[in-house]
């Protein structure tokens, strides 16, 4: 028998909230990122119970934890709850990360930069003069289209099923000089258009996601040329209809696990002052891509 030394003392606390967390892959992220920096911090999960968030937060707070995620669907409540929002998540409107110091609570967006550390990584582009097409306009789509319109895209399409919603984003964004942002309703015969001229495609609707395995969020467009690079928020499974069909037309693919993994290595940056370095988050990447795969 061994004494277990990998929680002691001085040990640390960050964590999870949020209801369901059973799935989450963020405690193995998270400690597997403190074993091999050789930082004295556990991640744990804890399911919060509807109508518990305030009682948990406190408790969180007062037990001194240095930070937390927040997941669904806690992240617009918990940019109410804050004693002070970054830039991002303000604008998002929803809090994925939370750090606690000296008594107060500083609530940050990771899902933005998440994506656009991923989408840069593994397709070595950015979104600087791109048109750019965003599927969907819910909590992920709010972040995308925040981060890309402020690096600098040309042109935005925002189509959601909700036409509203999409307005509702593409006004929040507003239009920075030399770029343009509209909004429009699935089943717009011009879809398929702006679709074909667009150097980027986002999908961030659970249309494909396990288990609706045949959803295709693209109505009829498959016109897909190696010109366009597609995004595809969903990482489970790691090839959507979307993305088999993109693939098997000759564009560059992407999933999100590269985005759920570089949002959570940038919290753990801003929990502890760290940067990850390139090689490691590297690693992580190839090390989860298999550990997702069994
Ligand atoms: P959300 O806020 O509920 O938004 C869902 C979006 O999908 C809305 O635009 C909704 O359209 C659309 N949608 C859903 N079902 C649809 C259907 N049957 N037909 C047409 N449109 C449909 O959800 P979210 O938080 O943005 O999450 C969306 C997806 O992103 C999920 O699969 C989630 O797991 C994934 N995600 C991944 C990451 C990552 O790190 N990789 C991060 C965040 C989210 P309406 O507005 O018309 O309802």
């Amino acid at each position: 028998m061994q004494i277990e030394m990998s929680i002691t003392g001085k040990t640390r606390l960050l964590g999870i909230i949020g209801n369901p967390v059973e799935h989450s892959i963020s405690p193995q992220l998270h400690n597997t990122l403190s074993k091999e920096l050789g930082v004295d911090l556990a991640y744990v999960p804890f399911k919060v119970e509807y109508g518990n968030l305030e009682k948990a937060i406190n408790g969180l707070k007062a037990v001194n934890v240095i930070g937390f995620n927040v997941t669904i669907p806690y992240k617009e409540e918990m940019a109410r709850l804050v004693d002070e929002l970054s830039e991002e998540a303000r604008l998002i409107g929803a809090v994925n990360t939370v750090k606690s110091a000296d008594g107060k609570l500083y609530g940050y967006n990771t899902d933005a930069e998440g994506f656009s550390r991923s989408f840069k990584q593994e397709t070595g582009t950015g979104f600087e003069d791109k048109n750019i097409a965003i599927v969907g306009a819910g909590g992920a789509a709010r972040a995308i289209a925040v981060k890309i319109a402020l690096e600098g895209a040309r042109q935005i399409h925002i189509i959601n099923r909700t036409f509203s919603k999409a307005y509702e984003l593409a006004k929040l964004i507003g239009e920075n000089p030399g770029q343009t942002i509209e909004a429009v309703e699935s089943g717009n015969p011009r879809i398929n258009d702006i679709l074909a001229g667009s150097d980027i495609i986002v999908n961030t609707t659970s249309i494909g996601m396990h288990p609706d395995k045949d959803g295709y969020p693209l109505g009829n467009f498959l016109d897909f040329s190696g010109r366009q690079i597609v995004y595809d928020v969903i990482y489970n499974p790691a090839k959507t209809k979307l993305l088999m069909e993109a693939e098997k037309r000759g564009s560059k693919i992407v999933n999100g696990l590269g985005m759920l993994l570089f949002q959570g290595m940038y919290a753990y940056e801003i929990w502890t002052g760290l940067k990850i370095p390139s090689d490691l988050a590297g690693e992580i990447q190839s090390l989860f891509i298999n550990y997702l795969k069994k």
